[in-house]
């Protein structure tokens, strides 16, 4: 029976993920989650899984009571969680939220075996470090956001010397027609809202404020190692079309489906061949029209700040995330406007950028947390100094 962990189990994209396989065909090997250990522990017990883990010590306590007699073993934090990636998997499921999912996704890659990878963190902080990882160990990495198993599948068989261009394309999300004076006044609620996918809260947020594209940016730099120059973002606010690839002779492949995760998910469960996924089937005569638009600079300045991380590389992917972080941490917490996450994120790599310390390569775990720790003081005070200011 094939081995599965699943790491963020009780987020939006690892039930999606448990939807699709079946308790009793699989061995959970290992689930884990946050706070929502109700839905944690239902989960270990449907799948009867060998170990279920919380991030949070203070959780412990009710996840072993809801799993007492069960036999499957209850366990907490970071560590415990790095622990769990140790047990051998075969394929394993990356959908912790945040910088917090790149350690355990290392671990597992040590196994050798496949890493589906929804949390796009792990390549914005640590790309380098997480490629020569799965290939030191003889790893398959496959992508899991969308636009990136889109373009994953539309390479299949194609020679990627011919490839001219990479288009990744956004929704736009739900303030795509917002006046920036509109914007000015935008709250977490709002920007909860997306128009076309149900996503957990961080990255509906991060949709919003096209921080989710500016990662993808360079989520598809390092992962398919194309030049920042061939990579480009179209906003179609259908979210139909997740990408598409211009080769050499003029044509283009474009990779279409519903806005459902599961397809991505059971691609990469299913791969290398294809099986079936229950997602809706689109109908196109019912769609009708496709919309395209050139995403606005102004209003979204987070794709120009994501060029300057591909330009620059080394940690200052591990800079941009972990200000990124910090800056929604106090959007969410309604400390900090909207439109002031761009302008504290920019501040930081600004702030780094002065001390020389973003050109070091990301090719080891300490630079990297090094950088994400760093990276998150240096925002907290540029949100505190704007914060003063105002
Ligand atoms: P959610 O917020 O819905 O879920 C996050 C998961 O991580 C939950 O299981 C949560 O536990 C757990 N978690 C939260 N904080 C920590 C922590 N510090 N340490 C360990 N576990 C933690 O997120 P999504 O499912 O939406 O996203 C997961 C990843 O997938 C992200 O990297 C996101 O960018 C990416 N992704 C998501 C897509 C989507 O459609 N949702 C699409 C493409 C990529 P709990 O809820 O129990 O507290
Ligand atoms: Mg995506």
């Amino acid at each position: 029976m094939r081995r599965i962990t699943v790491f963020g189990s009780t987020g939006s994209i690892g039930v999606n993920t448990l939807d699709l396989l079946m308790p009793g065909a699989v061995d959970v090997v290992a689930l884990t989650g946050g706070r929502n250990i109700a839905l944690l522990a239902e989960q270990a017990r449907r799948f009867n899984a060998a170990i279920a883990v919380t991030a949070y010590e203070d959780c412990l306590p009710d996840l072993r009571a809801a799993l007492a007699g069960t036999g499957i073993a209850a366990a907490a934090g970071a560590d415990a969680i790095a622990e769990a990636a140790d047990r051998p998997a075969d394929w394993t499921m990356s959908a912790i939220v945040g910088a917090a999912g790149l350690v355990p996704g290392l671990r597992a890659l040590r196994h050798g075996g496949t890493l589906a990878l929804a949390n796009k963190e792990s390549l914005v902080t640590a790309g380098p470090l997480l490629m020569a990882t799965a290939a030191k160990y003889g790893a398959t990495i496959l992508p899991v956001d969308s636009e990136h198993s889109a373009v994953f599948q539309a390479l299949v068989g194609e020679d990627k010397a011919a490839v001219e261009r990479v288009i990744i394309t956004a929704s736009g999300g739900p303030f795509r027609q917002f006046t920036l004076a509109q914007m000015q006044a935008i709250t977490p609620a709002q920007a909860m809202a997306h128009p076309n996918w149900s996503m957990g809260q961080r990255i509906s947020i991060d949709s919003a404020s096209m921080f989710n594209k500016a990662l993808e940016l360079i989520e598809t730099r390092e992962f398919f190692d194309f030049a920042p120059d061939q990579i480009e973002v179209i906003t179609h606010p259908q979210s139909i079309i997740h990408a598409l690839i211009g080769f050499c002779d003029g044509g283009i492949m474009a990779h279409m489906g519903p806005a459902d995760m599961r397809h991505a998910i059971g691609y990469a469960l299913h791969w290398p061949r294809r099986g079936a996924v229950p997602v809706e089937r689109l109908d196109l005569a019912r769609l009708a029209t496709l919309n395209f638009e050139a995403p606005d600079p102004v209003r979204f300045p987070a794709l120009r700040l994501a060029r300057n991380v591909m330009e620059t590389r080394g940690l200052s992917g591990a800079a941009f995330n972990a200000a990124k972080e910090i800056a929604l941490d106090h959007f969410i917490a309604g400390k900090l406007p909207f439109l002031a996450m761009a302008a504290v994120i920019e501040d930081t790599l600004a702030r780094l950028s002065r001390e020389n310390s973003l050109q070091i390569a990301a090719t080891t775990l300490d630079d990297v947390l090094n950088m994400d720790h760093l990276a998150r003081k240096t925002a907290t005070e540029a949100v505190a100094s704007r914060q003063q200011g105002s």
